[in-house]
This record gives C-alpha cells, sequence and structure tokens, in this order.
C-alpha cells in the first residue's frame, strides 16, 4: 500500500475513561470496546470486519471515519491527525469538513440517514447544497436523478419524489448508497448495511457496492457479523478480512489466508460457525472452542482474551496479552504466530 488514507495507530477505545481520567478509581465499569489497535485502510481498498455482536467493530468503525474520538491513540487521514484537525490545532492542512466529508457512513437501517418527512430527492439535494454550494438547484437535482439511475432505479423520477417509506427495504439502501456517493468520498463505512435485506438482496446490493467502488474510486470498511458477506465482498474486491474478538483486531489477511489458512485459533472457530463456506475436511467436525460463553466485555479475560475459550490455551496465555504479531508475514494477535515463542514451553491449561 503506498501513502494509506486512513491509518489508525494503537487505538483505544473505552466508555466510562472519562469519568476516571487519571484511573483514581476503581474502573470495573470501563468497557474497553477497543484496545490497542491499528488498521491501514489505503485508497480503493476494501476491508471487511467481522466478529461476535459487542466485539466493538462498530466503534472501531466510527473511530475510523472520524464520528467516534479515541480515548488513546490517533487517526491519521493522509498522515494529518484527524482529531487535531478537527479541534483546531492543525489549521495548515486540509480542513476538518473536508475530511468529514471525504468519510461517509450507510447504516444497518437505512431510515437513520433518510428523514421520513421528506422526500428521496430532498435528502439527495440538501448535502449537497452544503458541500457543493455552487450548483444550482437543477443541477443538484440533476446529479441525484443520474446517481439515481446510475444504482438501476429507473426510472428515476418514479423514486425520487417517494418519501422513505414508500421505498422496499433494497431501495432505501441504494438510496443511502447514493446519498453517500454523492459526496464524493474517499472511503465508506458500511455498517451491517445490508444485514436488514433479504438474503436474496444482498449479493445484488453488495456486487452494486462493488460495481460502483470502481466507478467512483472509493474504498469501503465493511462491516458485518456475517463472514460469508464479508467474505463474498473482500474476495471479489481482492481485500482483505479483519477479525475481531473482544475489542481486539486479532487476524487481518487476503481472504485465502482468512478462509483457508487461519491462524488465530478464534477466526477458525467463526469459520466452523460458516456452513456456507464449505470448508476444507480438517477445519470440520467438532467446534475449535472450549468453551461458548461469550466473556464479559466489561471485565475481559487476563492475558489474552480468547483465552477461556481457545483450546490451544497455555499457561503464559492466561498472564500475557499476545502483541499483534507479523514476524511470519502474517497479521495475527497470538503465540502460536511465532514458532519460536516461549508460548511453546509453556503449560497446556486444563481442558485444551
Ligand atoms: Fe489461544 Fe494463546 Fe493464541 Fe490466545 S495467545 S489465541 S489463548 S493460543
Amino acid at each position: 500500500m503506498s501513502e494509506p488514507l486512513i491509518s489508525l495507530h494503537d487505538i483505544d477505545v473505552h466508555f466510562g475513561a472519562e469519568s476516571n481520567p487519571f484511573g483514581l478509581f476503581d474502573d470495573e465499569t470501563t468497557v474497553r470496546a477497543v484496545d490497542g489497535v491499528s488498521l491501514d485502510i489505503g485508497e480503493n481498498d476494501v476491508v471487511s470486519l467481522v466478529g461476535e455482536s459487542g466485539c466493538g467493530k462498530t466503534t472501531l468503525g466510527k473511530t475510523t471515519i472520524g464520528i467516534q474520538e479515541p480515548t488513546n491513540g490517533s487517526v491519521t487521514y493522509r498522515n494529518q491527525d484527524l482529531w487535531k484537525t478537527r479541534r483546531g490545532e492543525i489549521t495548515d492542512g486540509v480542513s476538518y469538513s473536508q475530511i468529514r466529508r471525504s468519510l461517509q457512513m450507510i447504516h444497518q437501517n437505512p431510515g437513520s440517514s433518510l428523514n421520513p418527512n421528506k422526500r428521496v430527492i430532498e435528502s439527495l439535494t440538501r448535502p449537497l447544497k452544503k458541500w457543493k454550494s455552487t450548483l444550482s438547484r437543477e443541477e443538484r437535482e440533476a446529479r441525484a436523478l443520474a446517481m439515481l439511475d446510475r444504482v438501476g432505479m429507473k426510472p428515476p423520477s418514479d423514486f425520487a419524489y417517494r418519501y422513505p417509506h414508500q421505498l422496499s427495504g433494497g431501495e432505501a439502501q441504494r438510496v443511502a448508497l447514493v446519498r453517500a456517493l454523492l459526496m464524493d468520498p474517499e472511503l465508506i463505512l458500511a455498517d451491517e448495511a445490508i444485514s436488514a435485506l433479504d438474503v436474496s438482496l444482498r449479493i445484488e446490493m453488495m456486487d452494486l457496492m462493488l460495481e460502483l467502488q470502481d466507478a467512483f474510486d472509493t474504498s469501503y470498511l465493511f462491516i458485518s457479523h456475517d463472514l460469508s458477506n464479508a467474505r463474498y465482498l473482500a474476495e471479489k474486491a481482492g481485500g482483505r478480512i479483519g477479525v475481531m474478538y473482544l475489542g481486539k483486531l486479532v487476524e487481518i489477511g487476503p481472504v485465502d489466508q482468512i478462509i483457508h489458512n487461519p491462524t488465530h485459533p478464534y477466526t477458525k472457530v467463526l469459520n466452523w460457525a460458516t456452513p456456507e463456506l464449505e470448508l476444507d475436511s480438517e477445519m470440520q467436525g467438532h467446534p475449535p472452542v472450549r468453551s461458548i460463553d461469550i466473556p464479559d466485555p466489561e471485565n475481559p479475560p487476563s492475558g489474552c482474551r480468547f483465552h477461556t475459550r481457545c483450546p490451544d490455551a497455555r499457561a503464559m496465555c492466561k498472564e500475557y496479552p499476545p502483541t499483534f504479531d507479523t514476524s511470519d508475514g502474517g497479521e495475527v494477535t497470538c503465540y502460536r504466530a511465532d514458532s519460536d515463542h516461549e508460548y511453546w514451553d509453556s503449560e497446556p491449561l486444563e481442558g485444551t
């Protein structure tokens, strides 16, 4: 990757920490939604983020596009600190409003981005009025109609003058995508953007997103709890899949690595739990996990957060958290990625 579009450096997002800024009090109520995550997203890049609900993927997504401030760490847009720019501490680079325009979001429920009391055309042209103030009203409407046509809503005038409740779920999600694309974004956060659609419409929507990515030269951070959807999008785009567990990015890599040659034991669990993947025979059979209970994110396990469920956990996993290992070319947070690590001399935990 040449210069990343967005870089997350060692990001923590801890909720509740603001009421305990110096750690003076018992911090049992602090939720470590994201803990020590670093990630680069390039131009025209696709990263699919997967993990169980509550693993921190939405919080990480919002941090990536600058609508959630991290507790620690930094977010940079083309090497320019996003939050320092927002606070006015950087004044000679790209303005904060330009950065925000470049980083758009589509939600699981398009109703959250479409005003129920406004016709589609108004919802589409209003942001254009703010960001492209040189356009006349006719030009703004022409752009919106052309984009509706581009996403298959034909004839566009049939859809433009409807209210959101007069659209199907798939049509509303297309309108939300158009609304984001009209801003000329460099990155779109799609947070469970296809989860509410019928299964038959999901592939259609992902194909449309990929087609538009090519046409508009944008990147996607695609968040899904469903590994088969994450795989579909990342594989077709030649992108990566990132796997999160209890606030940590535990593995990230190309689709082939994550699906057919995963290193992290939790990635293997996700693969096992996704029947559509048609896994290699050695990855079938019993669930590769010691316990199905997901620990409380308010009180995550010591050491490696996966050690209470991991079938390969050893004594040192319980004591010391593994760091993100890139030594063997992969990017994974597990001692097993390093064949020389002292983990291999440590005692297996009971039940492994
Ligand atoms: Fe399992 Fe240990 Fe690796 Fe954590 S560090 S995933 S407990 S083997």
